[in-house]
């Protein structure tokens, strides 16, 4: 064995280990030495009489995040004032109801001598106040929670529609139906509920706001239409969030349907049926004609029966908002799906950064109602503010509570309302991976072409990264502009963006993207992505070159001059341009043509620059085909120098 070992096995320095055994006369050259199996014995003897060690000298605290001064300081042992003084002293200034992250707050616990064991997200302090420990006999199955996806046209809202006219209960009733944003419907077998908004775009948008509602996902293609655009949008969005999808191929009372080939299609995807010897539900239907529509809801009850939903209905209620407004009469009204446990008349609760006692409950039915179980939707009255869909709610034990934590998340939100949230970007991916222990890079793909879409997330998976072990996964391709549904998975799915030869679709996809923290980055050369990622892996990514935009033109009329060619009278909307600039030309998102202005004119006269809001006549250097309404994108790249 050697010294260093030896001293790990004990728990000391190797170089106290060293000195501990040449006391004993053993003769020891460095840690590398060697020393024989009976001197390693009496060495563990001997410890093994010494007294225990002593406790450690550094005293465990855990802290909340984020955490106000006001609450540090007395797990530090000190006055908020002392912390404060003490804080000001280095520089820092805070107030006692601050809030700090909890990794400032550690540190500053680090640099008293305290060790911070764990830093507990706020919400789950929150929320533990409303979990009550549960025996595996408390759990009931619960109904499953049900979003409808297709391509436009396809019959999602037929469906949905169709749907609501097959309750059982509906009939006797007598309530006239409401759209509050989700619906319960009970068949013989059992009862299932509907998320009123269909596509993937919301669904995704309340994903990315950290709301996972959705337990399974009804995918609806049009069997005279078969597999569209959407069609794999939704797919993807769906695996994404790891939502098992049944199938619902619709429209089969056309001439022109197709069911074969709509599965054929979704074989190709992944979606095999279980007649194929897959494990995909299919289900038939005509929403229009309302057939096969019992049976899609039977089988949406059997695949819940795999999923084994279950929840507690003898506890406080928790759950999402799904949409709320502002309404004249009635104040703050929300609609609340309840995902465990049970709501009440007079519960009071938390929803997002409001407060509520619960004054009435109505169903989608517009009845009162007195208790809302697992899986039921129902709009809720006596709101302290309007709540944002996907905003999480609970129930708490007084009034009082719900008062208290609301107005900590008030004032938590105010200071964090300047601030963007962060995802995942190639320049932080190292340091993620390090820290985090990040398994997997999960990229979105958009390109100007079906056949460099296949090449590059083919290039992309097959980087094997050595030594960090990183995946790199696309969980979603596409041709065609980067568009604000991509923007949303990515913030869902804590992914990237790579743009090959195209752009955002519009001005607002890349302020989206700002706003979410999405880190989108556009390529030309797939050996630049891949070599790109690769080096993020690595941590050796440097920002080199950056490209900079300096001005935006909208060509808006088209002129033929037999020896220059085509001039493009155009609109400057944005910045300037300036002659001999390097140009790009976009049309609708895609990048056609890259480039340099080669003239620029102002009513027949050669200028160096036009600037915002001023027409101007351009012809770009070995390009004809320019259409009206193309974007020019002018810019011109920086360099960053290296840092040391
Ligand atoms: P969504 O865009 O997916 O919500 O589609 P809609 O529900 O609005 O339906 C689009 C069109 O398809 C409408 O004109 C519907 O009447 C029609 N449609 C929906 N389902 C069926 C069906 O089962 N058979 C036939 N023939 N038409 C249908």
């Amino acid at each position: 064995m050697r010294v260093y070992e030896l001293a790990k096995k004990l728990g000391c320095p190797s170089k106290q280990m060293a000195l501990e055994l040449r006391e004993l006369g053993i003769e020891v050259k460095s840690y590398m030495s060697s020393i024989t199996a009976e001197a390693a014995q009496e060495v563990l003897d001997l410890y093994a009489k010494k007294p225990a060690a002593p406790p450690p000298l550094l005293k465990e605290i855990s802290i909340t995040d984020p955490i106000t001064i006001g609450e540090l300081a007395p797990k530090l042992e000190l006055s908020p004032a002392n912390l404060i003084k003490n804080l000001l002293d280095q520089g820092k200034t805070y107030t006692i109801n601050q809030h700090l992250s909890g990794e400032l707050a550690k540190e500053i616990a680090e640099g008293y001598g305290f060790k911070v064991k764990e830093v507990i997200p706020l919400e789950e302090v929150e929320m533990s106040l409303v979990e009550e420990a549960e025996a595996a006999e408390d759990l009931k199955p619960r109904p499953p929670i049900v979003t409808i996806m297709g391509h436009v046209d396809h019959g999602k809202t037929k469906l949905l529609d169709a749907i609501r006219t097959t309750d059982v209960v509906a009939g006797e009733a007598g309530g006239i139906t409401q759209h509050i944003g989700a619906y319960k419907v009970r068949v013989n077998q059992g009862e299932v509920t509907f998320l009123d908004t269909p596509g993937h775009e919301a669904f995704t948008a309340m994903r990315a706001r950290g709301a996972q509602v959705t337990d399974i996902v009804v995918l609806v293609v049009a069997a005279d239409d078969g597999v569209m655009p959407q069609t794999r949008e939704a797919i993807d969005h769906a695996k994404a969030a790891g939502v098992p999808i049944v199938v619902a191929i619709n429209k089969i009372d056309l001439p022109a349907a197709n069911k074969d080939r709509v599965k054929q299609q979704l074989s190709e995807l992944d979606l095999l049926p279980e007649e194929w010897g897959g494990k995909t539900i299919f289900a038939e239907i005509s929403a229009k004609h309302k057939l096969g529509i019992e049976n899609l809801l039977e089988m949406l009850l059997l695949e819940a029966e795999m999923l084994e939903l279950k929840a507690n209905p003898d506890k406080k209620a928790n759950g999402v908002v799904i949409e709320a407004r502002l309404d004249k009469g009635r104040g703050a009204v929300a609609t609340l799906l309840v995902q465990d446990g049970s709501m009440k008349v007079s519960d009071p609760i938390v929803l997002g950064q409001y407060w509520g006692r619960v004054r009435a409950m109505l169903n989608d039915k517009g009845q009162k109602v007195a208790v809302a179980s697992p899986s039921t939707p129902v709009e809720v009255l006596g709101l302290s503010g309007v709540p944002q869909a996907g905003d999480a709610f609970f129930v708490v034990d007084s009034e009082r509570e719900a008062k208290q934590i609301s107005s900590k998340r008030q004032s938590i939100h105010r200071e964090k309302a300047a601030k963007v949230a962060h995802r995942l970007s190639l320049d932080d991916l190292y340091r993620k991976i390090q820290e985090e222990g990040i398994k997997e890079l999960d990229i979105i793909i958009k390109t100007d072409v079906q056949g460099s879409c296949e090449a590059l997330k083919e290039s992309l998976e097959k980087i094997g990264s050595g030594q960090v072990k990183v995946k790199v996964k696309v969980i979603h391709q596409g041709v065609g502009a980067i568009k604000e549904s991509d923007v949303m998975l990515a913030s869902a799915s804590n992914a990237i963006i790579i743009g090959f030869h195209v752009r955002p679709a519009n001005p607002d996809v890349k302020e989206l993207a700002e706003k979410e923290g999405v880190d989108m980055r556009m390529y030309r050369v797939i050996y630049d992505v891949t070599s790109d990622i690769k080096l993020a892996l690595e941590g050796l990514l440097e920002p080199e070159i950056r490209e900079v935009i300096i001005g935006l033109v909208e060509v808006r009329q088209l002129f033929k001059v037999s020896k220059i060619g085509a001039i493009a009278g155009s609109y400057v909307k944005e910045g300037k341009i300036t002659r001999g600039a390097e140009a790009r030309l976009i049309r609708d998102g895609v990048v056609i043509y890259e480039g340099k202005i080669a003239s620029l004119r102002r009513f027949k006269e050669d200028v160096a620059e036009v600037a915002t809001g001023f027409e101007c006549g351009i012809t770009l250097v070995d390009f004809q085909d320019i259409k009206e309404s193309d974007i020019i994108e002018v810019f011109t790249t920086e360099v960053i120098p290296k840092k040391l």
